[in-house]
């Protein structure tokens, strides 16, 4: 299993960070180990002094493909989930600045949240979702599907262009404003719609 993410999906966080506009998706890669499970302890990683939050609406594939035209791309997906792409902001800027891949502040052990799966059947359209991620009981990130730059069926088409898509892939959308750190004692709350996604605590 692979985890295929998207940076800079969303206007408003690339502001937030001072990164450009992409003019393609800007992808990467996380390993399987970096899962985190709903309702498991995040540990804070002793490389980083600045892990941040980020939540993103997750799809998970469910058929093998590649070159899949977007037009067919709902054929490779049934299930909608809500995760966090933890990002050790500190290491992520020094590997930026030298131009190095961002795998080591982003593919760590846990890094990966992966909350609870629902049928995009009980889901009302993909490109049109509300989630939220709390921190603590307070919302820190509240956005909308519809908001993305590059709409789930387009990302899918794009990513398999590159990589074949497999059965239990998991594609992290890209995050939206308001991306922040955490501490230790934090709890973190992912809802999509009404449904509560997942539950984790910093330590
Ligand atoms: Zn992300």
């Amino acid at each position: 299993m692979k985890i295929i993410c998207i940076g800079r999906n969303y206007t408003d966080h690339i502001k937030e960070l001072q990164n450009e506009k992409p003019t393609d998706p800007v992808i990467f890669i996380k390993p399987d180990s970096s899962v985190l499970k709903n309702g498991h302890d995040f540990y804070i990683p002793d490389f980083s002094n600045d892990v941040h939050y980020e939540v993103e609406v997750l799809v998970k594939i469910s058929k093998v493909g590649k070159f899949i035209e977007p037009k067919f791309a709902h054929k490779y997906y049934s299930e909608i989930g809500l995760g966090i792409d933890f990002t050790a902001r500190d290491l992520q800027s020094q590997l930026k600045e030298k131009g190095l891949p961002w795998e080591k502040a982003k593919g760590f052990d846990g890094a990966s949240v992966v909350g609870k799966w629902v049928s995009k059947d009980t889901l009302p359209a993909v490109d049109n979702l509300n989630f939220q991620l709390t921190k603590n009981g307070e919302v820190v990130q509240n956005a909308n599907t519809s908001l993305m730059l590059w709409k789930v069926d387009e990302l899918i088409s794009y990513i398999s262009t590159y990589f074949t898509l497999k059965i239990g892939d998991i594609i992290f959308t890209g995050t939206p404003a308001g991306v922040g750190k955490v501490a230790p004692e934090d709890k973190l709350q992912g809802f999509l719609e009404d449904k509560k996604m997942f539950s984790i605590k910093v330590k």
